[in-house]
């Protein structure tokens, strides 16, 4: 049987950011994805936002690493040339009701540590965007876009720079806790003993949690899938900014976000599904689309969304139940030597990925 010190679960941002972490700590790292690609799964389905951490509960795993992960992200990607932009964005009060939350809003993220925020009068708003319609909204000065593509090709790029290993097609099937390290079996019965190995599935993880032999089943939680569908605008961008509604219980509205491209595109709206597998975008449901994008857009002309790609957000918690934190597991969560599980690493994964990487490097130790 082959034998390593460290393998990662899956080539996504976030299993590559970890590969490179513990790659960068002297271990020897190898990282084991099922698809013949890096980055085919979440990280290159979502909205390539670098959040600020705003809204996230203070204390949170999600505050801390967003806050952490943002700063890192932006210095690391000046230094490494991915590109990436500080667009900025605005937070709109269409309603009376939502002024009033605006200034919640600015209370929360203080809390978290983004005192950046800075309230705007509706002409002020619209002195920075002459398309925009509201009440008042917030500027977020610190929020920006980078391409997620370029940024986890950087992270192989360290990775392999320091003596680390990607194998593509090599999805993990089951694995043993045993005394002397845990084994991976992958498709083709390839065995491999690993000293240390983290779970870096994003939407598999629990499922690949609950094949681990020796890993006690109260430490895998259920697994839900949020889809999140985008409609892209056919012509040019109304605004430079982001722009999202205040937010509303099931998500954070649906909110137009700018590519490095300056392409337009609004969403991601939230429908609970069964399969992980469930990406095809359903056009009926960009008409709900319009009556929102114009509260704070009134000129989006009518037949001007063109259903685009959609997400799935790997949930540890169903509809209706309170969003959970990141869960971040190591031995002294489920008592496994070397064991790692990510489990629910939805949203703000990306910006998070560089502090992720770091926290579980600092969880494993070095060789
Ligand atoms: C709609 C949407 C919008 C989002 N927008 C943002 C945003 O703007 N900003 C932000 O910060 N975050 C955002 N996120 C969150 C972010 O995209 C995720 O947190 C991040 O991509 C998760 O990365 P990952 O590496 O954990 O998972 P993934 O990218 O899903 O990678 C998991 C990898 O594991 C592989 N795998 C699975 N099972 C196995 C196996 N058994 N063996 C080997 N390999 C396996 C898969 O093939 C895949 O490549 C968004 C998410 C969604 C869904």
């Amino acid at each position: 049987m082959d034998e390593i010190d460290c393998a990662v679960i899956g080539a996504g941002v976030v299993g590559l950011a970890v590969a490179r972490a513990l790659a960068l700590q002297g271990r020897d790292v190898i990282v084991l994805e099922a698809e013949g690609a890096i980055g085919t799964g979440t990280s290159s389905r979502n909205s390539e936002v670098i959040h600020a951490g705003i809204y996230y509960p203070q204390g949170s795993l999600k505050a801390q690493l967003c806050v952490e992960g943002r700063q890192a992200l932006y210095a690391y990607a000046a230094e490494r040339g991915v590109p990436h932009r500080r667009c900025g964005k605005l937070i709109v009060a269409t309603s009376t009701a939502q002024v009033a939350e605006l200034e919640a809003i600015v209370g929360k993220a203080r809390a978290n540590g983004v005192d950046d925020l800075v309230l705007l009068t509706r002409a002020q708003a619209q002195a920075m965007e002459p398309q925009l319609e509201c009440l008042a909204a917030l500027h977020s000065p610190s929020t920006g876009i980078v391409d997620s593509h370029a940024l986890m090709l950087a992270y192989q790029g360290d990775l392999e720079h320091a003596g680390g290993v990607l194998a593509l097609k090599s999805p993990v099937m089951q694995a043993a806790c045993t005394a002397q390290g845990t084994v991976l079996t992958t498709d083709d019965g390839t065995q491999l003993r690993c000293t240390s190995v983290v779970n870096a599935a994003g939407l598999s993880a629990p499922a690949l949690a609950r094949r681990i032999t020796g890993l006690p089943a109260s430490a895998v939680p259920e697994a839900y899938f949020a889809k999140g569908s985008y409609f892209t605008l056919g012509g040019r961008a109304p605004f430079t900014r982001l722009i999202y509604p205040v937010p509303e219980a099931a998500g954070l509205g649906v909110h137009l976000t700018l590519d490095l491209g300056g392409q337009a595109k609004f969403g991601p709206d939230v429908q609970w599904v069964a399969s992980p597998d469930d990406l095809v975008v359903d056009p009926s449901r960009g008409d709900g689309f319009y009556a929102e994008v114009r509260k704070y857009w009134p000129a989006l002309p009518d037949g001007a969304l063109i259903p685009g790609y959609a997400g799935i957000r790997p949930k540890i918690s169903g509809p209706g139940e309170a969003a959970r934190d990141f869960a971040i597991e190591g031995p002294a969560a489920h008592g496994v030597p070397g064991l790692v599980n990510l489990f629910g690493i939805e949203s703000p994964g990306l910006t998070s990925s560089l502090a992720i990487g770091r926290r579980v490097a600092a969880l494993l130790g070095p060789r």
